[in-house]
Parts: C-alpha cells; structure tokens; sequence
C-alpha cells in the first residue's frame, strides 16, 4: 500500500532506462514505488548516450547464446512495450524498423561477414548476403568499393533520449514517487532483510525490496555484506550524433562496418558509435576516438563528411566479469539486482523489468533468467 511516510514497497535506485522501466512496471502490479535518482532530472547516467539500437541478431555471439535469446525475446517485447509506453506517456520513443546492413571492405572482412551469416544460419535468425550491387541498391550512399553486404531485416532502434522522457511521465501515471536529487549512500539490513537505504543526508527510506540499477556506480552503494555484490566495471564509449542539412534518405538502414556503426533516425539524424576503451571513469572525448569513428564509417559512406556534427559525447557500459547482466534476486532477501547491462541496455530494458518484476512479486521468472541470476557472482545461494 502506498505510504507518504517513507516507506515503500519497493525502492529502486537509479532513474536510467532500466530503473525507470522497472519502476514502472512494479507499480503497474500494485506495488507503492519509489525512484530514487541522485541527479537532478532523469536520463543522465549511460542511457542518454546509448545509440539505441535493439539488434540481438546483428550482435549475435557464438559464445553468449544465452545473452542472444533474452535479447531476442526483449526485442520481440518491444513492440507492445512502446506502443503502451506510447499510450500512457503520450510521448514519442522514436521507435524505428530500420533493420541493419554490413559492410565488408575488404577481403578478410568479407570473409569474417560469411561466418557472420553462417552463425545465423545455424542459429535460425533471418540473415541475407548481399553482393556489392544489391547492397548499393539498398543504400546507394555506399562506397562503390564495398567488397560484400550483409542484412538482417529484423533489427530495430530506439532513441534513448524519448525513451527514458517515456518512462518518467509514465512511472509519474501509476502514482509512482519520483525523487531526484537524492543520493543512495547505503542498503539497509536488519536479520539478513532489507529494510531500505539511507541516503546521503542521513534519511532514511524504508522499502521491503531495493532493486539496485545504479549502472555503472552501483559500487557506490555500501552496505551489502561483500559476498552478495555484483562486481561491475565500467567500459567507456565515445559516439557522435550527427545530422544532414539536406534531411532524411542518406542511410535508412543501421550501418555496421568493423569499428563503427551509423545509426538513422529517420529525419536527417545519425548516430556514429562507438569506441571500446578501458579507462576507468574517465568521460573525457578525444580527437582519437572521434577520428577513429569517422575514418571507419568513411570507407565505406564517404558522403558522412557532409553531416553536420551536433555532439560528441562519451559514455560507461556497465560490465560485470561474464559482459552479461545480473537480473533479479540477490544474496540477501529483499534486495534485487538490475545491472551490469553492459552494451545492451536499451534492448534489454523491457525484458529486465519483466523479470526484475516477478521477483518483486514472487512469480517464476522464466528459464530465462536462470543465466543471468545476480547470485553467481558470489556463490552464495539466494536467502530463503
Ligand atoms: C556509447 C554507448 C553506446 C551504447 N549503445 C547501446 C545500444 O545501441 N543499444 C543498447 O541496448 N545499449 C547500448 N549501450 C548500453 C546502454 O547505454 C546501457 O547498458 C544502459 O544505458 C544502462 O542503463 P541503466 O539504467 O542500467 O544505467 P544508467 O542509465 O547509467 O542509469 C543509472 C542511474 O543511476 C543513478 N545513480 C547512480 N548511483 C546512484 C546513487 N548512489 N543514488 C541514486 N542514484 C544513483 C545515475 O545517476 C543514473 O541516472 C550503449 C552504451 C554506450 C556508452
């Protein structure tokens, strides 16, 4: 029942997409919620400068084929999920089919795009080789010295921006709490039961659940004895955004070459993505990096020297040691654990809170969350 007293079924720490979904959904069931976020508005940790793409089939592993299956079924939830986001906020996601094209410039990167498509085959997602001629038929913006192509249709985008603007105005609907500009200092526990956090300022909120997806900070969150952790490391991107003065047409489908991608909006608007660097906390944006992105995605659309530069930006993935999530329950009872979505946490946002939200209200969560149980990283089996 909701409380005005501080007192909550659910706290979630964090107003990211993944927080705010979570949120969101919780409080669908009934749950009282609240959000507590230490900035002062929402969006402003590794969401906003996520690219946004929702491509489990583009970004298909051989090794991490429980990471490609919860991505499908996220992708195959996103649909409803935006049209009811939609439809509560009245707002906009920019939700765009767009699929995703391959570019291969040379022989050795034709080569590694055949056994892109042969692990599509085997896997049964729906892929398509492309010679040269059909691939500038689709997009006659490509270099003409592309050497192969490779679509998958089914790939889908997503402007994180709107995305987590969506969330916001559709947690504010259910008669969730929103509390910005409050920071998490530490979990409360009482007899191995979460009773809530304390907050920089010494407050206390007291909530029977914590759902921890502070991202890439939730290091900063004491209080949790050291086996139920989830150790996170953050893997800083550098990406541009981009846009035509002409308007839309240039690329209508995600560019994918070796070191970069370029992402449409559909109005004239692209996002060129983004670099891979193990520099701590570092956010720094750097000629390297914004070189790095332009020179790739030259070779094969040099019309990308006409686009008109509006940001360049750098943000941290949040990545645990298996580059894999840690989603639902934790060591202790009451605490649950929404993090460590690494390079997928837009795709994975409406899967998340699916089953961040039956641990919250004791469903079964799936088969597919067994991979991603926040328990493994310690050993430690869930508290009864
Ligand atoms: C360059 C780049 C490109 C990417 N592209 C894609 C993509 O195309 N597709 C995709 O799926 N993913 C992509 N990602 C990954 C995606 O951005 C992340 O996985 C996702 O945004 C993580 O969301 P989150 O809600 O967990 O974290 P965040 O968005 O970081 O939210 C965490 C929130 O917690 C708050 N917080 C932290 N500590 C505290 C505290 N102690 N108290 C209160 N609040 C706190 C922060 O202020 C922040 O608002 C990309 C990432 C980068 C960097």
């Amino acid at each position: 029942m909701p409380n005005r007293s501080n007192s909550f079924d659910v706290a979630v720490v964090g107003a990211g997409a993944i927080g705010l979904a979570v949120a969101w959904r919780a409080a669908q069931r009934g749950l009282s919620v609240v959000v507590l976020e230490r900035a002062a508005e929402i969006g402003k940790g590794t969401t906003p400068v996520a690219a946004g793409m929702i491509a489990p089939i583009s970004e298909a592993l051989a090794t991490e084929r429980p990471l490609t299956r919860l991505g499908l079924a996220s992708a195959r939830a996103y649909p409803d999920f935006v049209a009811e986001l939609t439809d509560v906020s009245g707002a906009d996601t920019g939700y765009l089919n767009c699929g995703t094209l391959f570019a291969a410039r040379d022989p050795d990167e034709a080569e590694a795009l055949l056994r892109e498509l042969a692990l599509r085959e085997r896997l049964g997602l729906p892929a398509h080789r492309l010679r040269p001629s059909e691939a500038r038929r689709l997009e006659p913006a490509l270099a003409p010295t592309l050497r192969l192509g490779l679509e998958i249709p089914d790939d889908h985008a997503i402007e994180p921006r709107k995305l987590t603007a969506a969330l916001g105005r559709a947690v504010a609907t259910t008669g969730a709490e929103l509390r910005m500009s409050v920071t998490v200092d530490r979990l409360t526990i009482e007899a191995d039961q979460v009773t809530g956090v304390e907050l920089a300022d010494g407050q206390r909120v007291s909530a029977e659940h914590v759902v921890m997806a502070a991202g890439v900070w939730t290091h900063t969150v004491t209080g949790l004895p050291e086996e139920a952790r989830v150790p996170i490391h953050p893997v800083k991107g550098q990406i541009l955004r981009l846009h035509d003065p002409n308007g839309p047409g240039l690329l209508t489908r995600a560019l994918r070459v070796t070191g970069a991608y370029l992402v449409p909006r559909g109005d004239g608007r692209y996002v060129l993505g983004a670099t891979m660097e193990e520099r701590g906390f570092d956010t720094t944006v750097t000629a390297g990096g914004a070189f790095e992105l332009l020179r790739n995605a030259f070779e094969v659309l040099p019309s990308i020297t006409e686009l008109v530069i509006d940001e360049l930006s750098a943000g941290l993935r949040p990545a645990t040691p298996d580059n894999a999530p840690a989603i639902g329950p934790g060591a202790v009872r009451g605490l649950h654990w929404a993090t460590g979505h690494f390079r997928h946490g837009i795709l994975l946002t409406p899967v998340t809170a699916q089953i961040v939200v039956a641990g919250l209200t004791g469903e079964d969560p799936g088969e597919l969350a067994a991979d991603f149980d926040p328990t493994r990283f310690s050993g430690v089996p869930v508290a009864a």
